[in-house]
């Protein structure tokens, strides 16, 4: 019988301090060349260790190997200048030095390929790999050639459907497209952002996940969540859109979040990774708050679709911190796993 409630995260973990400085988004690499490759194996080799030791159902790279969940994709791809820079606002959050693009783009060789394959070969579990979502990848960039936002985007999603068929050809059983700018531009993701997540996903035969969430806990996001007001329906608006897409899993924050739960209810028949575990906080969760999150989520999920998870990467978060939410996480889906067990 398969295991009900299957763990994963969200995405990034803390890296170690030999390979990038550590609690920080961006941070540089402290190695370089052939001995930054192999760094970033051993990196991968840890965080997914850890993973395994925290009894994670799901695994994934904990993103070792990218310096930024957006920015790392973007800088193999051509027609994107990262030396010519402009100062744009972030969903409507913080402003950043971002590329330009300036000519037409394209992928000229895979990105994360041989980083999955890698993967695979050091694990039998299901791996999950993500990719930003082509709406997110758009607004962190100034774009000086297509000057549309609607056609970039368009050609980032065929770009992000070439990288994820030869994922999902190096074994990934689950691709993710993060798209936290879902939770921002309300009217482009219903005239276009869910259509070009849908071009992304195309002809894909493995699983399929958008992961639309409030952000990593840094201080912009969490400035930005204290003017949102006491229920957060961000997600209304994308969710019904969301349901009737071919996209298998919605991957949510719930935990500490203002987001109203019978919100799920809008993508009913999807499978949903519950963010049980809070990125902005240091606190690490008891097992029973885990569950109670879960718990409240299967009022509106039924169990053989709810997928525990966290809220977002834990990426900017101490190891141990991180390592602790991990084994909270675990602990609460098997609270609820025996409640279901024996009714
Ligand atoms: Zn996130």
């Amino acid at each position: 019988m398969k295991k009900l409630l299957p763990t994963s995260t969200a995405g990034s973990l803390p890296k170690p301090s030999w390979l990038a400085e550590p609690e920080k988004l961006w941070s540089p690499w402290k190695l370089q060349g052939e001995a930054l490759i192999e760094a970033k194996q051993d990196a991968l080799r840890l965080s997914l260790q850890e993973q395994q030791h925290a009894g994670i159902d799901i695994v994934s790279d904990g993103e070792q190997t990218r310096q930024h969940f957006v920015t790392t994709f973007i800088e193999h791809l051509e027609g994107v200048d990262f030396a010519k820079r402009e100062t744009v606002r972030i969903r409507q959050r913080y402003d950043a030095s971002v590329p330009t693009v300036v000519g037409a783009v394209s992928r000229p060789k895979p990105v994360f390929v041989d980083d999955a394959r890698f993967l695979r070969q050091q694990t039998g579990q299901p791996i999950k790999w993500a990719l930003p979502g082509p709406m997110t990848m758009i607004d962190t960039l100034f774009d000086n050639h297509y000057k549309s936002r609607e056609k970039l985007a368009w050609e980032f999603a065929k770009i992000l459907n070439q990288e994820a068929r030869e994922l999902e050809a190096a074994g990934v059983d689950i691709i993710q497209f993060d798209e936290p700018a879902f939770n921002v531009f309300f009217d482009e993701v219903n005239d276009w952002g869910v259509a070009t997540l849908e071009k992304a996903i195309e002809g894909l035969k493995c699983e399929t996940a958008v992961h639309i969430c409030y952000g990593y806990g840094i201080q912009a996001n969490t400035d930005w969540k204290k003017t949102l007001g006491s229920e957060w329906r961000q997600y209304e608006q994308a969710f019904p859109k969301l349901q009737q897409s071919g996209i298998d899993i919605v991957s949510l924050e719930c935990h500490n979040a203002r987001v109203p739960m019978d919100l799920i209810e809008l993508i009913r028949g999807k499978k949903v990774m519950v963010g049980a575990i809070d990125v902005a906080s240091n606190a690490i969760e008891t097992p029973e708050e885990v569950a109670s999150t879960l718990r409240k989520a299967l009022q509106f999920v039924d169990a053989d679709k709810l997928y525990p998870s966290t809220n977002c990467g834990m990426a900017p978060l101490a190891r141990q911190v991180a390592r602790g939410k991990l084994h909270a996480l675990s602990a609460g889906a098997e609270i609820i796993r025996q409640e279901l067990a024996h009714p």
